[in-house]
């Protein structure tokens, strides 16, 4: 350990990570800063644009998860420390190469939408379907299609079935490929960013059906099951569902001439009304883009919404959230400094805390449906 680091640390008197979170915060940077010169590259520090200013600073790389896991694989770092959501990491580790070990701060970063859909569930209703004949078990009759923000598990069981994964930058494009094979879809697992993109594609809300994994045949009738063209999974993002339609109205009442633009998790209805729609990229984009004195009320995570506010302000540009209350992923919210700071520091000792590991079976399977979205584009 380099004596920069040690001196630092002088006042750890453990590895254990409760000895960490009773730190304060302004000794973390300094600690956290140390570590990573440490490491070298060793380690690389991969930071999704929802996290917040205190830990996103140390990123090598900020972008969304696709993006994020792509560059790690890119790196010849032995450790990625990834300061995102479960799922995140899992994708980081599916695309790894050999020997690299993903790492992420706080185990309980989770994501409540990818947790909306377990796989027990999905292959309930995917069994459901099969004795309906809607489809057989190589996804002959509907192709299974998950959104990036799903579990490993969901991933693999749609690579294995001849499906595959998207983002919400190549969703319609994914459509496009899944309907060349079969007449339906089953979208998994956020219903709104689905709905969305059939709608855009041509396909009117009545041939979208949403499966409820907690009632009986996914409280659909058969009917409905069989003239539908996209089977929504019941799931969600709990901050993008959270913008309503008349947060649009009263933004535009309020700041006449503000362009609106959401992320496509949000609800049909807002997405109807807004100016513009894109993946977190994309709405970066949209505003770098626009001219001077532009003004965008933007839906989406209020950190990142927070920190192109005050980026773009140098630009001449106003960026203000949709929604005043403001939405939080509470579960981004989760890594801390304090986080951060435990794996880096257990890493210079080539302690390696919070591994995620996905499954050979399931990485293979999941590979394959990632593979899959890579051919589209
Ligand atoms: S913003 Fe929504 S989809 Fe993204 S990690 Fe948080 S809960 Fe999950």
């Amino acid at each position: 350990m380099s004596t920069t680091v040690a001196a630092v640390r002088e006042r750890s008197v453990s590895c254990s990570l409760d000895n960490y979170l009773v730190l304060p915060d302004h000794t973390m940077d300094a600690r956290i800063a140390a570590a990573r010169r440490e490491l070298g590259a060793r380690a690389v520090v991969l930071g999704h644009h929802y996290q917040r200013d205190e830990v996103i600073r140390f990123a090598d790389f900020r972008g969304d998860s696709y993006k994020l896991a792509q560059a790690a694989g890119r790196t010849n770092a032995a450790y990625i420390v990834f300061c995102g959501v479960h799922f995140m990491a899992e994708s980081a580790d599916i695309l790894a190469h050999m020997g690299q070990q993903v790492i992420l701060p706080d185990l309980n970063a989770g994501c409540s939408m990818a947790d909306m859909a377990e796989i027990g569930q999905v292959e309930s209703c995917w069994e459901q379907l099969m004795a309906l004949d809607l489809t057989d078990d190589h996804g002959r009759g509907i192709t299974p299609l998950t959104y990036m923000n799903s579990t490993a598990a969901i991933k693999s069981f749609c690579g294995e079935r001849g499906g595959l994964v998207c983002t919400s930058s190549n969703a319609a494009a994914a459509f496009k490929w899944a309907f060349a094979r079969n007449q339906k879809i089953l979208f998994l697992p956020d219903q709104h960013l689905g709905r969305n993109t059939a709608f855009a594609m041509g396909i009117p809300l009545e041939e979208c059906v949403v499966w409820d994994p907690f009632m009986v045949q996914g409280g659909v009738t058969v009917e409905k099951l069989r003239s539908a063209r996209v089977i929504l999974w019941k799931g969600h993002c709990s901050v993008h569902q959270r913008f309503l339609p008349e947060h649009v109205d009263k933004v535009r009442t309020r700041f006449p001439g503000i362009q609106v633009i959401v992320h496509p998790e949000c609800r049909w209805e807002v997405c109807q009304k807004a100016d513009g729609i894109g993946s977190t990229e994309r709405l970066i984009k949209m505003i770098a883009d626009a001219p001077e004195g532009s003004k965008f009320a933007v839906g989406t995570e209020i950190h990142l919404v927070n920190r192109m506010g005050k980026d773009f302000a140098k630009e001449g540009k106003t960026v203000i959230t949709l929604d005043e209350s403001g939405c939080l992923c509470t579960t981004m919210f989760r890594i801390s400094p304090q986080h951060l700071c435990w794996a880096l520091e257990n890493l210079t000792e080539d302690n390696v805390v919070n591994r995620i590991q996905v499954p050979e079976e399931v990485k293979y399977w999941s590979r394959v449906a990632l593979d899959r979205m890579l051919e589209i584009g």
